[in-house]
Order: structure tokens, then C-alpha cells, then sequence
């Protein structure tokens, strides 16, 4: 019996990793590349935890076994370790199953057919499933059942988003009430502020199994219902977000999502750690997504891209036109309404745009319709291809990406390796890797535009097109995008020193 908090089976075959590694991290989330993706998040954890084992540190992540994972990933096998939890009004069973792709690394998946062995993630056509929050608050109380019964127990629990928010005040609870006395310290990172995991306050005895007394301003109360990411920040040691621009801007009322006073708070425990890009997968010399390649000093590769892809997705094949690319979730808070705007703005120039991305189903008929109406010109491409964003990546002149905000951003340091000349609105992780002529005229990467709107996007596309006229400026532009370096050291190094660092702020 692992514990006073659950039922189950020891497990018997969980034997510790091997001993040389030094601290022993447990993430915690609900996505994890290349297992689970919706987004950011998969990519970041994937990659974070990989170079953290590379780096001697200890990882175990642990997400959920979702539909058709075990056939896709036959090196994903079933433990012997099965548990039950007081949850939801009657005990609720699961197991975990685990793959171990490195020494250092062991991959945790639990199953939980009722709550994971769904078509997706996080919602169908009708939305959101009303029960995400009691999947994920499930999904936490596996992960403190692990942190405690492991044979090899983690010093630290790194939770990502709301969906880990309940694993703080867990652990918190368990250390205060519990007998944990040697319970983990825990990380909270944040990845997108927006979603906070929120459920009616009547429903939290029920769905996270704990006392009503932690429903109050101070604690996971917010705004009269309950929140998971509130809980998560309230009691989490150490608080991160994924760019340092965003960790200031969140707690300011523009982009604090309501949580901006709490976040001034705990100002001093919050750090902004940008993402880094695996170049191992987001390369352009030994790509399997590419047919051809190229790399600095030689891009005879990315024109030949580029003609390709005009042909496969029905723009007219001319090297003489800049080809502007967007990849992105549709929605609002991307830009994609006034995206196409802008471009409506500069019709009487020459240019080709190519929008890959899925979303809210107002903006997907308005790519498709703008893309009717300039057959040739515009192409729509309405779905989720990873193979097809690195095409487009490597074809891309220019990367368009005006989101109203942006916690890190990906794309744009993609597009810095592939290129293409990222023009982003000056907003969290776009604001810390992309830097404009302004304020570097010697190591330009990109242009930055202020206001998101139609027309500081279709002024900054102004710009682009400025740029494309001139080889040599385009040139300066590239040279100091590929050769900018986001890989994961410098940020593994960054988390690193934060589990190093001792915590004060319980
Ligand atoms: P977010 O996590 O907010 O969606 P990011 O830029 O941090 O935004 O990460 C999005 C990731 O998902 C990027 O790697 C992007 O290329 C990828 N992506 C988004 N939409 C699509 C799509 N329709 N097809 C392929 N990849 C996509």
C-alpha cells in the first residue's frame, strides 16, 4: 500500500535510475512532445527534459497515456504499479506506464481510460470537455503519489501550466498534514497565462479532494469560482515563466489576466527563462521533413525549397515574389483577425502569403475565403502539419507573428535558424529574440512592430518589402538570424541555478 493518501500495488519494478546523476527532477504536464501536442508546451518540456538528462541531472516526466499512444510508441510498456485515489465522489484506479529513452530519463505515462482515451486533448467541436479540470487534478494527484513512493524520490517537482496547478498546494498540504517530511520543493512554470484552469467553487471537494479552507483571496479563489493555476502559484516554491519580457509584462493589468497583483507579489520568485529550439529536428542541412537543403553562405537549397512548395500548395512559382509565412494556432490572441487586414492594406504590392494553422472556426473561413479570392497569390492551408511548418519555415522569406502576446514563441527562433526574417509584434519572448534595426543597426534579425493592429502590421510589412528590394540588406538580416543561438544549454543552465538556489519564499 503506497500510502495513507491512495490504495495500490507497490511497484515492483520501479527500480531507481542509475546513481551517478545528482538531483532528480519531476515534471509534471499534460503534454509532452513527441507524445502529446498541442503546442509550446509539448515542445518545451520534450526538449527540456531530454537535455537535462543529457546534462547528468535525473529526469522522470509524467503525463497522460492519451488515445493511441501505446500502439504508436510500442517501447511504452505497462507497470506493475496500479493505485486508486479518493477522488470524485468514489475511488478512481490507474497505472502507469513508462519507457526509459536514456539512462537519466524515464518517461511516465498514466493510464486513466475514462479521463485520457479521448480523440483529443483538451476539447471537441462542442468546446472545452467540462471535466478537464478533474482530469488534470488527477493527473497532480499522480504525480505526488509518485513524488512520495518512488524508490528514488524527486528533490524537486516541476509542474507546467494549470494543468499541474494542483501539484504545489498538494504537496504543500501533504508536507503541513501529511508526515512528508521530506517532501520535494516545487517549481511552477507558466506558458500561458490565459488559461488558469478555472471550475465552480462548489465543485473542489469533489474534484481536487481537498479541504474548502484553501478557497479564500490568498489561496485558489479567484473571482468567485476556483482556480487550479491560482492554486499552483499561490503555493509553488519557485514560480518561472518562459521569457523574461513576459515574466514583467504579467504583472502589469494589460497582460496579468486578473493574477497580476498576486504576480507583483511573488515578483521576486518569478523568472523568465526563454525557451530554446532543438536543433537537432529544427535544422536545414539534415532535415527529413526537406527534400533539399542549405545553410549559411549557400542558400541555393532554400530558393529550390521555396519554388517547391509554391508548386505543392498552388502559388505561382516566382522567386521574384517575398513569400510571407504564418504557423499558428487561429485565434485571437495570435493576431490572426487583423493578420489578414494588414495585408488587404498592401495589395498593390507584390508579395505571396502562405497561412498554415487550425483554430477558431470564424478565422480558419476567413483564411480560406482570402486565399479564394487571390488564388495564386494566397494559399489557406487549414490543418495541423508538422512535416508541412518545416516546408513552409524553409521556404519563408519573411515570418509574420503578431500576436497581441506571446509568452516565449517558438516560430519566430525557428524562423531566425530557417531564414526567414521574423516580423513580430513587440510583445514577451517576440520582445527578448528578435532585434530590430532600431536597435541594432550592425546585428539586425528582424522587425518589431508596437500597436496590434492592421495598420502597425501593414507598416511593418511596408518594411519588409523595403528589405526584399534590397539583397544585401536581406542578406545582413539573415546572416544574423542564423547565426543567433537559442539552443537549450543556455536555459537548462538557467533552471539549473533556480533548483540550486535556496528557497525562501516558504
Ligand atoms: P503556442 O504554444 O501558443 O501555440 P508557439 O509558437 O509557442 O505557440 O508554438 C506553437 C508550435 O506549434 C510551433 O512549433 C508551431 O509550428 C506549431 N504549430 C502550430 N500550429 C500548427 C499547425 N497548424 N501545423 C503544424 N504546426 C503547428
Amino acid at each position: 500500500m503506497p500510502g495513507p493518501d491512495s490504495t495500490g500495488t507497490f511497484p515492483k519494478t520501479f527500480d531507481p535510475s542509475p546513481q551517478s546523476a545528482t538531483v532528480h527532477i519531476l515534471h509534471l504536464s499534460s503534454e509532452f512532445h513527441p507524445y502529446s501536442k498541442t503546442g509550446g508546451l509539448a515542445e518545451m518540456v520534450g526538449a527540456l527534459s531530454r537535455n537535462q538528462a543529457a546534462n547528468g541531472l535525473k529526469v522522470t516526466v509524467l503525463s497522460p497515456l492519451y488515445r493511441g499512444l501505446a500502439a504508436k510508441f510500442p517501447d511504452l510498456r505497462p507497470t506493475d504499479w496500479h493505485f486508486d485515489l479518493p477522488l470524485r465522489d468514489h475511488w478512481q484506479s490507474g497505472r502507469f506506464w513508462e519507457c526509459r529513452p536514456s539512462a537519466n530519463l524515464r518517461l511516465l505515462f498514466v493510464e486513466h481510460p475514462e479521463f485520457f482515451d479521448r480523440p483529443t486533448l483538451y476539447g471537441d467541436v462542442r468546446g472545452e470537455y467540462p471535466d478537464n479540470a478533474e482530469r488534470y487534478c488527477f493527473l497532480s494527484h499522480a504525480g505526488a503519489l509518485l513524488a512520495r513512493y518512488l524508490p528514488d524520490p524527486p528533490q524537486w517537482i516541476h509542474g507546467h501550466d494549470w494543468q499541474a496547478g494542483l501539484l504545489p498546494l498538494l504537496v504543500s498540504h501533504r508536507r503541513r498534514f501529511d508526515r512528508w517530511t521530506r517532501a520535494p520543493r516545487t517549481m511552477l512554470t507558466i506558458h500561458n497565462l490565459a488559461y488558469q484552469g478555472t471550475f465552480p467553487i462548489d465543485q473542489w471537494d469533489r474534484i481536487t479532494g481537498l479541504p474548502r479552507s484553501y478557497l479564500h483571496l490568498d489561496g485558489a479563489e479567484f473571482f468567485g469560482g476556483a482556480s487550479l493555476l491560482k492554486a499552483g502559484l499561490v503555493h509553488a516554491d519557485v514560480l518561472t515563466t518562459v521569457s523574461p519580457h513576459y515574466a514583467h509584462e504579467i504583472t502589469t493589468e494589460e497582460y496579468g489576466c486578473g493574477m497580476e497583483g498576486l504576480l507583483t507579489h511573488w515578483r521576486k520568485d518569478l523568472h523568465g527563462i526563454l525557451n530554446g529550439v532543438d536543433y537537432t529536428e529544427w535544422n536545414t542541412d539534415n532535415n527529413p521533413h526537406l527534400h533539399d537543403s542549405y545553410r549559411l553562405g549557400d542558400l541555393a537549397g532554400k530558393a529550390r525549397i521555396k519554388a517547391a512548395l509554391q508548386a505543392e500548395i498552388g502559388l505561382e512559382v516566382r522567386a521574384d515574389r517575398p513569400l510571407f509565412v504564418n504557423i499558428s494556432r487561429l485565434e485571437a490572441q495570435k493576431g490572426s483577425d487583423y493578420l489578414l487586414e494588414a495585408f488587404q492594406q498592401i495589395l498593390e504590392e507584390n508579395w505571396q502569403l502562405a497561412i498554415l494553422g487550425t483554430g477558431n472556426p470564424l478565422f480558419e473561413t476567413a483564411v480560406r475565403n482570402f486565399s479564394k479570392l487571390y488564388p495564386g497569390r494566397i494559399a489557406a492551408q487549414i490543418r495541423f502539419d508538422a512535416a508541412l511548418a518545416h516546408r513552409l519555415e524553409a521556404a519563408a522569406d519573411f515570418f509574420v507573428m503578431p500576436s497581441r502576446f506571446e509568452p516565449c514563441g517558438l516560430n519566430q527562433l525557428y524562423s531566425l535558424r530557417y531564414g526567414a526574417v521574423p516580423i513580430v509584434r513587440d510583445t514577451g519572448g517576440l520582445h527578448d529574440s528578435v532585434v530590430d534595426i532600431r536597435e541594432s543597426s550592425e546585428r539586425p534579425t528582424g522587425i518589431k512592430f508596437g500597436r496590434p493592429d492592421a495598420e502597425a502590421l501593414a507598416h511593418a510589412l511596408r518594411k519588409a518589402l523595403a528589405i526584399w528590394r534590397d539583397s544585401g540588406l536581406l542578406d545582413h538580416f539573415r546572416w544574423h538570424g542564423m547565426t543567433a543561438d537559442f539552443s537549450w544549454q543556455r536555459s537548462v543552465a538557467e533552471y539549473q541555478a533556480l533548483y540550486e538556489m535556496p528557497v525562501t519564499r516558504k
